[in-house]
């Protein structure tokens, strides 16, 4: 049946693993498309242009919203963060299903423009192991610790605004959750109703 591939939103606090669980999830599930976001900031060693991100100044980046190039566009820890439409939208169209791994205000959007997308926010096991991994990850002051701790609880709080919620305390588990939420996703009537009426209505 020739349908509308469907858009999945992956949310979660700094440091809850999103990118992890992303990155197996697409690696087992090679029909679904990651769009490659729009970003302001610099390169980290290892990412390349064009696929970790696509790497733009600001005035590059502002231009494209103002020609409403961007699905949502957020400022994220001092930089910009952009889904670009274009390609999302053509390959949706195709029939191909995109996921997104964006912050909660880009979701935010999103939700607003496109709300039959999948919405699904990565939770911690506790906010303690959520605090511990971040630590791990060297590099955050007491401050910015505390700051990015802070944000995690406020953005829990929104956790009503999404569909399904996953506890990343097994990347495996995860995955195999992010399958079923596909899996059930795609067998919702309300998103093939078209389709299997006009199938059963050329039978008669
Ligand atoms: P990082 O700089 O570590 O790659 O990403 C920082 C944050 O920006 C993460 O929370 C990530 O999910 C978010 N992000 C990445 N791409 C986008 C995007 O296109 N839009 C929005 N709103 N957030 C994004």
């Amino acid at each position: 049946m020739n349908k509308e591939g469907i858009l999945i939103v992956i949310c979660g606090p700094s440091g809850v693993g999103k990118g992890t669980i992303c990155k197996e999830f697409l690696g087992e599930n090679r029909d679904i498309k990651l769009s490659v976001s729009a970003t302001t900031r610099m390169p980290r060693t290892g990412e390349v242009d064009g696929i970790s991100y696509h790497f733009l100044g600001t005035g590059q980046f502002e231009e494209m919203v103002k020609n409403g190039e961007f699905i949502e566009y957020a400022r994220v820890y001092d930089n910009y963060y952009g889904t670009p439409k274009a390609e999302v939208l053509k390959s949706l169209k195709n029939g191909e299903d995109v996921l997104l791994e964006i912050d909660i205000q880009g979701a935010m959007q999103v939700k607003c423009s496109y709300p039959e997308a999948v919405f699904v926010f990565i939770l911690p096991p506790s906010l303690r192991e959520l605090r511990d991994r971040i630590v791990k990850r060297g590099s955050e002051t007491e401050e910015s610790l505390k700051l990015r701790f802070g944000s995690a609880y406020e953005e829990i709080c929104k956790i009503e605004n999404f569909d399904y919620f996953v506890v990343n305390d097994d990347v495996e588990k995860a995955v195999m959750q992010l399958d079923c939420i596909m899996m059930a996703e795609k067998n919702r009537v309300l998103r093939n109703k078209e389709n299997i009426l006009r199938k059963f209505r050329e039978e008669i």
